[in-house]
């Protein structure tokens, strides 16, 4: 059976988000107080969910504003299309946002405050829509309340739906689910995720929550200090960090970060780790004797009891947890053992592996998974 939810649906035309080399510098009294923004370019295409990943203070609030219009741009361009609308209303940017502090009215049950703005605008099969939406998102039961009523995890739902179903052809939402308890935000993000697809939205979702980041969006953007530190796919950002900050801020447990040496073999590279021994490595802009930080993760690491041989290092158990599904053992290197300032290192093992405090063991990694980073810059080395 076709919905009016269906087709309008079905003509709803997806539309790209550009974000040219956008800035926010903060003022008070004429006086620049913060520059939180710094020249960012982002390119969105019809229909993508991107998500804004990055630590608190990083600027992902900031640039969700100023798509909003909820504050001004210092330089740069918004684009929804080719149309330019950084210097637009609110309400004139066809931007839906689900922002958390966003007001209900008070007076309005919730199934009224849902569909206020489309009765306004005469939106056919408003009641349907809401109704779909609630459903979707597990709401059905806080349509006749007033919003004070409402706990919090309740009052992010409702703003969520009211986002939803004005139907924007661009969606902003901030931190949607962060209230929701463990199992609710599970279920609730696989619902978003389908509705986005379902109706098309191209969708910006700011979280600090990499595993909300990688299960719903298309592509990342990770930020920094005002700054995208990468753009790509959750694949492309996991597999191949563009500097040492989203190696470490994307992935769980963390990648190992530690100091190492380049040596050429017979023209190919390895890098030393201390007296530990070598890994592998498939970098080529290297030279014999240089200083990096190398990184591995966890779930790339293999580990052997013995002692370590060709392009392994040595390592020495100091912790091992069984975690069903799979292992992960903290191990030192042979010198953070004898001198206390060698590598402490996470390795996740296969599930029917089991190690015991003490256990001297050979680790290692393929080579294209040892990643080799600039000390001074943090930029990753190719
Ligand atoms: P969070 O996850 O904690 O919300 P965020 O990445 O969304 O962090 P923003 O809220 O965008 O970060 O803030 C970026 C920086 O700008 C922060 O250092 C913040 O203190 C600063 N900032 C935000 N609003 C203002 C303001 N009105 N005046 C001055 N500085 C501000």
């Amino acid at each position: 059976m076709t919905t009016t939810a269906d087709s309008r649906r079905a003509t709803k035309v997806a539309q790209s988000l550009t974000l040219d080399n956008l800035e926010k510098t903060y003022s008070s009294r004429g006086r620049a107080t913060f520059h939180a923004v710094k020249g960012i370019d982002l390119h969105i295409e019809p229909g993508e969910l991107v998500a804004l990943l990055g630590p608190s203070g990083c600027g992902k609030t900031t640039t969700l504003r100023m798509i909003a219009g909820l504050e001004t741009v210092s330089s740069g361009e918004i684009l929804i299309g080719d149309r330019k609308i950084s210097q637009l209303a609110p309400g004139k940017r066809g931007v839906g946002v689900g922002f958390e502090s966003y007001a209900l009215y008070p007076p309005l049950s919730v199934r009224d405050n849902l569909s206020y703005g489309l009765k306004a605008r005469k939106v056919a099969g408003a009641d349907e829509l809401v109704a779909t939406i609630a459903r979707r998102l597990e709401m059905e039961d806080l349509l006749d309340l007033r919003p004070a009523g409402l706990s919090s995890g309740q009052k992010q739902r409702v703003a969520l739906a009211r986002a939803l179903v004005r139907n924007p052809p661009v969606l902003l939402l901030d931190e949607p689910l962060s209230h929701l308890d463990a199992s609710a935000r599970q279920r609730v993000r696989r619902e978003l995720k389908m509705l986005q697809r379902e109706f098309g939205y191209t969708t910006i979702v700011v979280t600090h929550d990499q595993v909300e980041a990688l299960s719903l969006a298309d592509r990342l953007a990770v930020m920094d200090g005002g700054i995208i530190q990468q753009y790509g796919t959750p694949d492309e950002v996991f597999d191949d960090p563009a500097n040492i900050f989203v190696a470490e801020f994307v992935g769980e447990p963390q990648i190992n970060m530690f100091d190492g040496i380049v040596r050429l073999e017979n023209g190919s590279a390895v890098v030393s780790v201390g007296s530990a021994g070598n890994l592998p490595v498939s970098t080529r802009n290297v030279v014999e004797g240089q200083s990096v930080r190398v990184g591995v993760r966890p779930q790339d690491m293999t580990m052997v009891p013995g002692p370590a041989g060709h392009r392994q290092i040595a390592v020495h158990v100091k912790h091992f947890e069984h975690l069903m599904e799979f292992g992960l053992v903290q191990v030192n290197t042979a010198e953070a053992e004898s001198t206390g300032s060698g590598s402490k290192l996470m390795v996740q093992t296969p599930a029917h592996e089991r190690f015991a405090a003490g256990d001297e063991c050979a680790a290692t990694a393929p080579p294209e998974r040892v990643y080799l980073f600039d000390p001074e810059t943090g930029n990753r080395l190719r």
